[in-house]
């Protein structure tokens, strides 16, 4: 079940920054989206550097739940919120050097369930990052949170890699998108519609979670050949173009005719486009 290993290699392809933000995604099971978490872990601390290998020290230890430098910081059951104590002891935690890897590494899960004061203590944790901590928040409604949070994390969405064997056929790479975006950004209408309707059906879902993974990863990519202009303008329809690829998403889940759906997703982008 190595699906994510390529996602996750172009995500980490710069070093691993202080803090990501993981969302579930809403189309898979706790379990799928368990599953993308703890690889995603894996690959920023597995020895072989080429994501994960689950052979080496670190990837065993974090399968069998035993790895030292990692911890995992989880609601009360009572009261459903994660407490300023669970807070504070992470960051006394903070203090001290890694055991076993380069970086300890916090995984928050629900971090939308902080109450506040964890939350306010939290935040300056994270506005003060040193290179020998790593935290993951997860979050299932990225909606609660503030703008604060998301602006100090690097935003990764779980992409739903329903039917592998379409992705193996899949002869996307990251060029074709770089295009797609170039044409977003010249306002080129007929070149994207092209680009849509050219692209193979079957293909389209990974298709959109392609496009989802590049436009959250394009604001911490060195080597695409778009202005930091054109990134700047691309950051700013960069919401509107995930919400609008997410639900294409949950639409093709559904069973949509594909004709429409490539419609409508022109529509769509055309609009969104128009407008920034
Ligand atoms: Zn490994």
């Amino acid at each position: 079940m190595d699906i994510y290993h390529d996602y996750i290699k172009t995500i980490l392809k710069n070093n691993p920054i202080h803090a990501y933000l993981i969302s579930h995604n809403p189309i898979l099971d706790n379990k799928q989206n368990d599953i993308f978490i703890s690889q995603f872990i894996k690959s920023i601390i597995c020895n072989n550097h080429e994501a994960f290998c689950n052979n080496c020290a670190n990837c065993n230890k974090i399968n069998k739940n035993i790895h030292p430098d990692i911890h995992y910081i989880n609601s009360d059951i009572d009261n459903k919120k994660i407490s300023i104590d669970s807070i504070r002891n992470i960051i006394s935690l903070t203090y001290i050097k890694p055991n076993e890897s380069f970086s300890n590494i916090f995984c928050i899960q629900y971090c939308e369930e902080m109450s506040d004061f964890a939350y306010n203590s939290f935040l300056k944790t994270l506005e003060n990052p040193n290179k020998d901590n790593i935290f993951i928040l997860i979050t299932k409604n990225k909606k609660l949170l503030s703008q604060t949070i998301l602006s100090r994390v690097m935003d990764i969405s779980i992409p739903n890699y329903n039917d592998p064997s379409t992705l193996n056929n899949c002869d996307l790479n990251i060029k074709n998108i770089e295009l797609l975006i170039k044409n977003i950004i010249q306002k080129d209408i007929i070149s994207i519609y092209s680009f849509f309707y050219t692209f193979p059906k079957n293909n389209l879902s990974s298709f959109l979670n392609y496009l989802l993974v590049f436009i959250s990863t394009i604001k911490f990519q060195n080597d695409i050949k778009i202005s930091n202009k054109d990134i700047l303008l691309i950051s700013k329809i960069y919401k509107d173009l995930s919400n609008l690829i997410i639900h294409s998403l949950e639409l093709l889940n559904h069973n949509i005719n594909h004709n429409i759906l490539i419609s409508y997703i022109v529509s769509k982008t055309d609009n969104i486009i128009k407008n920034f």
